[in-house]
């Protein structure tokens, strides 16, 4: 298995939440093959592929991934980090991190403050504030020489491959998702003269809120949206299917359904799943989404919007896992969609 040359790029860039310019440079390169490329104020990057007279549909992933910022630099030259995007300060733990500075990319240790680990008392859980994080200065001068309070920075995690063609690799959540969104443009390039207008996006900062998701459908005005993202993949040991269904590892893409989700759209999508022979699960989500799509569904006067996700396993970490094959099948997927496309479409209920 080869790791799909864009995709690899996407995954070497770094991109935390509000800081994506690195990312987002690999998705407009790659996108210009597509059609004209266009951004907004937020940094968020769109490709438009003309169609005909139906809807226009937009397929979106965010390209932002979690990080940290620098808050503070003690006197002895450590930083004071906190989360940018949601997880658990365990996971920090003697993680290697590359910071984005002024001066350009340098390296740093994520360690835990020695007075909680030393002795045969139990540590216990590990709170952001027992972290520092190291980048090897003699001194706060010289630290503070290198970094700026406001600096991002995300945990190394290189791109590998598993068997099965499993890959891991940090920001899998939602390079993925961004990646299949470039492919879908392709796809339907490739295909030619899809119903309607079909505008592949990458979105930023999904981690902290979704608000260029809104941002960007005001400006774009798409009829129909699909969004890319990840689902915890329940095949590892302690998930419970109860919570929002079965979609392990090469089950395909998961279909989100909930009170958010357009129903019209969502059987479109199993439609053309069926069509196609594409695998799918479906997924439930009893409010929310947790993606962009909950700042999509309710902007301007209402989007049809649906949520296709690629199975993931430990999610929020750098030792993301997901299945080539599944991000295949999302982009076939909505590329089969857009196909079914056309005047008459509504999305009405
Ligand atoms: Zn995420």
């Amino acid at each position: 298995m080869a790791i799909p040359q864009v995709l690899e790029a996407l995954l070497q860039a770094r991109g935390p939440s509000g800081y994506e310019a690195e990312a987002s440079r690999v998705w407009r390169d790659a996108a210009a093959a597509y059609g004209e490329v266009t951004t907004d104020v937020l940094g968020s990057s769109y490709v438009r592929v003309p169609g005909g007279d139906g809807p226009t549909l937009a397929v979106l992933g965010h390209i932002d991934e979690i990080g940290l910022i620098v808050t503070h630099i003690d006197e002895n030259g450590f930083l004071a980090v906190r989360r940018i995007g949601g997880f658990n300060a365990e996971m920090l733990v003697g993680q290697r991190v590359t910071l984005m500075t002024r001066g350009g990319k340098i390296r740093g240790v994520v360690a835990r403050r020695k007075a909680k680990t030393h002795g045969d008392e139990k540590a216990g859980a590990v709170e952001i504030d027992d972290l520092d994080v190291d980048i090897g200065a003699r001194d706060a001068g010289e630290a503070r020489s290198l970094v700026r309070p406001g600096d991002a920075m995300v945990l190394d995690g290189e791109p590998f491959e598993l068997p099965n063609r499993r890959l891991v690799s940090r920001a899998l959540d939602n390079r993925v998702g961004s990646y299949v969104a470039l492919e879908v443009a392709r796809l339907v390039a490739d295909a030619g003269a899809p119903p309607g207008d079909v505008v592949a996006g990458a979105l930023t900062q999904e981690e902290i809120g979704g608000f260029a998701g809104r941002a960007g459908m005001t400006g774009l005005r798409p009829d129909v949206v699909i969004v890319f993202d990840v689902t915890s993949s329940n095949d590892v040991p302690g998930a419970d299917p109860r919570e929002d269904g079965v979609h392990p590892l090469g089950s395909g893409p998961a279909i989100l359904r909930g009170p958010t989700m357009n129903p019209r759209v969502v059987d479109l999508l199993v439609d053309a799943a069926e069509a196609e022979g594409i695998p799918y699960t479906l997924e439930v989500a009893a409010r929310e989404s947790m993606t962009d799509a909950d700042e999509i569904h309710n902007a301007n006067a209402g989007i049809a919007t649906a949520v296709v996700s690629i199975p993931l396993r430990y999610m929020h970490s750098p030792i993301e896992v997901v299945q080539l094959d599944d991000i295949e099948a999302c982009a076939r997927l909505a590329a089969a969609f857009a196909g079914k496309l056309g005047p008459d479409s509504s999305f009405d209920r």
